[in-house]
């Protein structure tokens, strides 16, 4: 404590680790209302096909533009969204609002592109989740096969049993199951065999250096053989260079995903973009 100049008021000098930890609970308290004050958004991020350079869809990506005029990334809130559960119906929203824009996509005249959107930990462990996606679809009136779920790679890998089941059944109703950040988990390539997944996408680490690194091009050609082999098809993220996704395409890498072919946009940007590439 110390005595202000003049004053009778004491200050109170909060440490840097309890300013922290301050910090988190503003922010929790800012999160919680987040959804209600409408301060989510969704931006879209284009995956090219590129065997023939056409758009195969999009990824969902959320921001959150907070009441003070700032744009904070997933990175910097998702995490703490985890940590409290924030995320079942922050996801829930994401999920809900992804598939209603792809619904207009679908009308604006793109009827098989496929939409991702991310599936955290805590929403892939809820029992009823398959039946959330279903009634979502629904909901919504897209096809099954519209719609892409991104589990990492992490989460697939916690609970096998249940991944197993959860998945079987996700699979059963028809939309696609793509494996994210795929690379950087220490779990053995097999058990992608005993999976029912689609995609797999390759991390953003191995694309970065991948035309300098020997290392990393041998690992991002190893994925996509393996991948091959299992039937699954593979999504590079994180394309930044020509060179890079000539690279790829030699490679018979089946998508790509990143700054070079398209940064994340929002919906009607995503609408004007899939319209120009198509009269290329
Ligand atoms: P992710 O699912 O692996 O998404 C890809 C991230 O890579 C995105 O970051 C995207 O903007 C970034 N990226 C794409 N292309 C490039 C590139 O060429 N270069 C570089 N440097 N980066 C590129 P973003 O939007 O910051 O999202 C980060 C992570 O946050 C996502 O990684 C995902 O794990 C999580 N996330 C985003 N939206 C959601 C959501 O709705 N729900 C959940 N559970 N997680 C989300
Ligand atoms: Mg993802
Ligand atoms: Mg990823
Ligand atoms: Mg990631």
């Amino acid at each position: 404590y110390s005595k202000d100049s003049g004053g009778n008021q004491l200050k109170v000098y909060t440490p840097a680790l309890s300013s922290k930890r301050v910090e988190r609970f503003n922010m929790e308290s800012a999160l919680r209302y987040a959804l209600e004050r409408g301060e989510l958004t969704l931006n879209f991020q284009p995956q090219v096909a590129l065997a023939t350079g056409k758009v195969y869809g999009a990824e969902t990506l959320i921001r959150w533009n907070s009441s003070d005029g700032k744009t904070i990334q997933p990175g910097d809130f998702i995490p703490l969204a985890e940590e409290t559960g924030l995320i079942v119906p922050i996801g829930q929203w994401v999920l809900e609002r992804a598939c209603r824009e792809c619904k207009r996509w679908i009308r604006a005249g793109m009827p098989s592109l496929v939409i991702s959107v991310n599936i955290s930990a805590l929403q892939f462990q809820q029992d009823d989740f398959p039946e959330i996606v279903r009634k979502v679809l629904e909901e919504t009136g897209i096809e099954p096969f519209n719609l892409c779920l991104e589990i990492t790679e992490h989460t697939a890998v916690q609970d096998m049993e249940h991944s197993i089941r959860m998945l079987g059944e996700l699979v059963s109703i028809g939309v696609k199951i793509a494996i994210d950040d795929f690379g950087i988990g220490q779990s053995s390539l097999l058990w992608l065999k005993k999976l029912p997944v689609h995609i797999v996408k390759i991390d953003p680490s191995f694309i970065l250096n991948m035309i300098e690194d020997s290392d990393d091009l041998a690992i991002a050609k190893a994925v996509i053989d393996m991948s091959h082999s299992l039937g699954l098809s593979v999504t590079a993220e994180g394309v930044e260079t020509e060179e890079q996704l000539q690279r790829l395409q030699q490679l018979q890498c089946d998508r790509i995903q990143g700054f070079f072919t398209g940064r994340p946009m929002t919906s009607e940007q995503f609408i004007a973009y899939f319209k120009e590439i198509a009269n290329w």
